[in-house]
């Protein structure tokens, strides 16, 4: 019989992030679908408020560990949290969100505790009263499921990939797990958070829209000239008008390797495809941009896509995108601008 512990961290205000919420819904069905018992384990400065969000989601026990050590991100104190945890639990699957600061320990814990980890997960599945779990192999060209007989075995669900628990709330009772930290654990002080503002922010998972510059943005236009300060203007009025997130082709972030004029807010981590990223949005638009093969690959997880390119024989038209607008990005973009502006 298995034991599933949906395993999270608290955010900093004490309650469950979207990342987590998304993964109590796999841990969920995954429990219903073995027929097995589910537990929670949070780990967190203050994890009342979070069992108490959660408190309705069905779990047969609610275990924490809490206290000032365990509020920041830190590998000791993480990695000696989630180990207990999965001990008291007696888990033999944990399920836990994708984000950075899971990513970071629980391979190690695995490796304690002689279990076995699969990361960048997209789904658990039962099949014939077997856990199973869904993940993309070969820049997401091809999905496989998964089977495991080694125990405990740690899984960590990408975002995106499960609506977010959204049960009521509750008073959950909380059972503290004991953790002994010694002077080592806490060598590692977090002094603060640099982040950029959001607004600075042009990578937005949660986004309606991926919005994809190409390096047509810096080619040479039919007036014979370039026009990169009027392609950031618009590009930037477009994201902040539309609150759309940014992906680039390769060209583009690679041009600034070649001493061209560039964007300057592009970097690699905006870039979209075979060696770039792989975003889930519902909508896509792509300006300035071929279509090759090696870019639209990324596009693997965007539903409906659209392409604005002066060539009507761009990759795009070649079934890659549902609508193809052959056309001046420059003059669509200024127009869309006016339009969001008017509104
Ligand atoms: C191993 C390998 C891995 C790769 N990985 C990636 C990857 O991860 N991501 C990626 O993006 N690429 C990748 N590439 C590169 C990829 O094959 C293409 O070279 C790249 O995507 C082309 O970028 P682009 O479309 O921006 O530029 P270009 O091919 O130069 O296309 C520019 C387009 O802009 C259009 N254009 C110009 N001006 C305008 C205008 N005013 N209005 C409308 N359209 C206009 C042009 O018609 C043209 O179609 C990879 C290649 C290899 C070999």
């Amino acid at each position: 019989m298995e034991t599933i512990l949906f395993l999270a961290h608290t955010e900093a205000d004490g309650s469950l992030g979207k990342a987590a919420l998304e993964t109590l819904t796999a841990a969920q069905a995954l429990a219903t679908g073995l027929g097995a018992p589910l537990l929670a384990g949070l780990i967190g400065g203050n994890v009342q408020p979070a069992a108490n969000q959660i408190a309705s989601c069905g779990a047969q026990r609610f275990l924490g560990v809490a206290g000032a050590e365990f509020a920041p991100s830190r590998y000791s104190t993480d990695s000696a949290a989630a180990e207990a945890l999965a001990k008291a639990a007696a888990a033999t699957i944990v399920i836990a969100p994708a984000t950075s600061r899971c990513n970071r320990v629980l391979a190690g814990v695995a490796q304690r505790l002689g279990g076995r980890i699969d990361g960048h997960v997209t789904g658990a599945t039962t099949a014939d009263g077997k856990p199973g779990l869904t993940r993309w192999y070969y820049r997401q060209r091809m999905e496989a499921v998964v089977q495991r007989t080694r125990r405990p075995w740690f899984i960590l669900l990408d975002p995106g990939c499960s609506p977010a628990w959204s049960g009521a709330a509750g008073t959950a009772s909380v059972e503290a797990v004991a953790v002994a930290l010694t002077a080592a654990h806490q060598r590692t002080v977090v002094t603060g958070v640099q982040a950029p503002a959001s607004d600075a922010q042009t990578i937005r998972p949660d986004a309606k829209l991926l919005f994809v510059a190409g390096a047509g943005w810096t080619k040479t236009q039919p007036d014979g000239k370039t026009h990169p300060e009027e392609a950031e203007q618009l590009i930037l009025g477009f994201l902040g008008k539309a609150k759309a997130s940014l992906g680039s082709t390769k060209s583009l972030v690679d041009l600034s390797g070649e001493g061209q004029a560039v964007l300057k807010f592009m970097t690699h981590l905006n870039q979209v495809g075979q060696t770039g990223s792989t975003p889930r949005h519902p909508k896509g638009l792509a300006t300035c941009c071929h279509g090759e093969e090696p870019h639209t690959v990324g596009w693997r997880f965007i539903n409906e896509r659209r392409a604005i390119n002066l060539n009507a024989n761009c990759s795009w038209a070649q079934g890659k995108a549902d609508v193809l607008y052959v056309a001046d990005s420059f003059a669509v973009m200024r127009k869309v601008n006016e339009l969001l502006a008017a509104k």
